[in-house]
Order: C-alpha cells, then structure tokens, then sequence
C-alpha cells in the first residue's frame, strides 16, 4: 500500500538551522495555497484511481500553523478522491507553540491520529538559540491535549553547549509526556543557515561528541522501553511509523504542496519549490513537476539494499531475488566484501549489526559506488 505526503510551507519564524522548504513570511498565501494543494490532490487522485493508500502525513513547514478548517478540507478531499485503507494512520507535524484545545479537535474530527511534535531539546535556552518558537511549557501544554493519544517527540542532538545532562533532560520529558515513538536526529549544519556559521567557527559540537550524546540517548531510551527501529527512530511496542517505515520498504508515496516529491509506477517525481510558480502551475491546470526520473535497475537494487539497511529489520535476500532476478551480493560483490563484517545474516534477512546501525552512511556509502 502507498503513502500520502502533504507539505505546509509556512511557519512564524525561520529557526536557525533550518533548511527545509518553508516561508515564514508568506502565511497571506496560506489559504490560496491550501486551495491549490486540493486542487491537485483532485488531479493526482484521477490519476492515481484503483490504488490504496495506507497513510497520510501532513508535514513541513509547520502544518499547525494554518487554521485547522485548511487540514480538515484537505483531510475530506483525500477522502474523497483517494481510496484509502480501512484503518489508515494519518499524521500531522506539530509545532509547540502553535496548538490550542480547538486546533487539537478539528484534527481529530478530520481523523488525524498521530501527532509528532517538535519538542528539540528541554532547554529553554537551547530552544532560543536555535530560534524555535515554543518553549518547554509550551510542550508540556500541548501534551497534556494529547493525552492518551499516539504522538511522537522528536528530539535533536549536536545543539551548541549541549551536555549528557541536557539530554538526559529532553529524554525524561518526552518520555514523561507519554510518547509513544520518539525520534532522535543529528543536527545537520547546513551551507546556508545562520548556525552555519556557529559551525565554521568551532561552537558546535564535533562528530565523536554527538556520537557519544547518541549512545548515551539510546541507553536511556532502551531503559524507559522505547526501541531503536530505524537509527534516528525509537519506539513503545507496536507504535512504528508506518508511514516511514513505507519509504524505507521503498513503497509507493504520492507527494502534493510545494517541493513534494513522489514514487509511483517505478518514476521519481519532484514539485517545484517555488511558492508562486507551484500556484501558477496548479490554476493552470498542469501538474508542478520540475523532474520526473525513471529510475534504473541498478539504482532500484541500491535503494532497497541502502533503504532495508537503515532500519533493524533490514532486507530479504529472497525477496531481492524474486524482484532482480539476481543474487545482492553479486550485484553488489566488492561492497559486500569491505562490509560483511559489519552486517547480520540470519535466515532470510540482512541488516548491519546494532552496534554499528549509527555509523551506517559510511557503510552504506561502499554501496552508492
Ligand atoms: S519550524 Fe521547522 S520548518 Fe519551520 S523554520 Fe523551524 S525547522 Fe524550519
């Protein structure tokens, strides 16, 4: 089954770090945007007749950001233009500082059913520095709406002064909120963003400290029962994303909003990233594509080696077979020869071995060649 992907490119402020594809001073477009999002869920819809879909991700940007009555109109064009399956999971990123009692309802009635929320780290003054918006009484507010509902934290290592005991902080207060799946990333320094600059002059923390800050977060997740499923993504038993775990199964997602992309019948597709060009394109009827790629065997075996690869339940030599008609490890003989020892073969399943799932782009990179 395939997956949904909605992006909502708007935020209040840009956080320092941040490069992903969102305008923080274009929320007058918000609701000519959102209207052009439904048109082309219509378009892609008809295109996409006779499929089902298992899941639906509303992310970012910050999709709290909009009014609500947005996010429920787009849920009932899904609705209506989508086969979807009979319990579909359906997420929407959260930004702290954005929710309210009546935002939290209108995303239930439009059957959103998992939350994942942007917590970062439970220092008030980390939280600044990296521009977020919310603070951590912000975070706990907005739990506290979500009680008993299925929702992810995620939190971010590698922040400027950011110590063991800092982490160990940020984890007590995801897990005490009630998460049932926390996410914990690196920050990633990019070319570009003003904590680029903290970056070049030395103020971040290096590789080896991250690494050690991730083994400590692990330790401490595995103690409170969250397990490691994927190398950045933790979880309490049975609360997977199954929306993640679908592109990294390398199954099929339709991509709708600015700089979406999509995999379906065996071709890349990527939206622009220009908020005007995108509502142009769609009120002029065509679809937003800057780049559709057929994508190759060779590159189809790497993917599905390099995708199985990051999380723990790795890939089926078996099922690699059936769809290749090849065995991997020839495909893929002299990266297999420099990796085997850090891979677990166990009947019909290869993944690389716990204790090396954190250093896997280097393992994964022998592969790309
Ligand atoms: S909230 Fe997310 S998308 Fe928006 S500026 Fe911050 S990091 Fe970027």
């Amino acid at each position: 089954m395939a997956g949904i992907y909605i992006h909502v490119p708007f935020c209040r402020h840009k956080c320092t770090y941040c490069d992903f594809v969102s305008f923080p001073n274009r929320m007058d477009v918000a609701e000519a945007y959102m209207a052009c999002v439904i048109k082309e869920l219509e378009m892609r819809g008809k295109e996409l007749e006779g499929r089902s879909f298992d899941t639906v991700y509303f992310g970012g940007g910050t999709p709290s950001v909009v009014d609500p009555k947005y996010i429920y109109a787009v849920m009932r064009k899904i609705k209506e233009s989508f086969t979807l399956s009979a319990r579909p999971e359906v997420t929407i990123e959260i930004n702290p500082g954005t929710v309210s009692e009546q935002k939290i309802a209108t995303y239930k009635r439009a059957g959103i059913n998992r939350f994942s929320i942007g917590l970062q780290t439970a220092i008030d003054a980390q939280l600044e520095d990296l521009g977020r918006i919310h603070n951590v009484r912000d975070y706990l507010y907005c739990t506290s709406l979500l009680k008993g509902e299925n929702f992810s934290a995620d939190i971010m290592l590698g922040i400027k002064g950011q110590t063991r005991e800092d982490v160990r902080k940020t984890v007590e207060i995801a897990a005490g909120s009630g998460a049932k799946h926390i996410s914990m990333y690196a920050l990633t320094p990019e070319d570009g963003t003003p904590i680029y600059t903290d970056y070049l002059n030395g103020e971040l923390p290096g590789g080896d400290e991250v690494a050690a800050l991730y083994d400590y977060g692990r330790a401490l997740l595995a103690q409170k029962g969250y397990a490691r499923y994927e190398v950045s993504n933790f979880c309490k038993k049975g609360f997977e994303s199954r929306h993640n775990l679908n592109y990294w199964r390398r199954g099929e997602y339709v991509g709708v909003g600015v700089s979406a992309s999509s995999f379906m019948s065996g071709r890349r597709l990527l939206n622009t990233s220009d908020l005007d060009e995108y509502m142009k394109c769609i009120l002029s009827g065509f679809f937003p594509v800057i780049d559709c790629e057929e994508v190759s065997e060779r590159d189809a075996k790497f993917e599905t080696v390099m995708l199985g690869l990051r999380t723990v339940y790795g890939f089926s030599p078996a099922a690699y077979r059936q769809t290749f008609g090849s065995d991997w490890k020839e495909d893929f003989a002299a990266a297999y020869k420099k990796t085997k020892e850090f891979l677990l073969e166990e009947g019909d399943c290869v993944r690389i071995r716990d204790e090396y799932l954190y250093v896997q782009n280097t393992i994964l990179a022998e592969y790309a060649d």
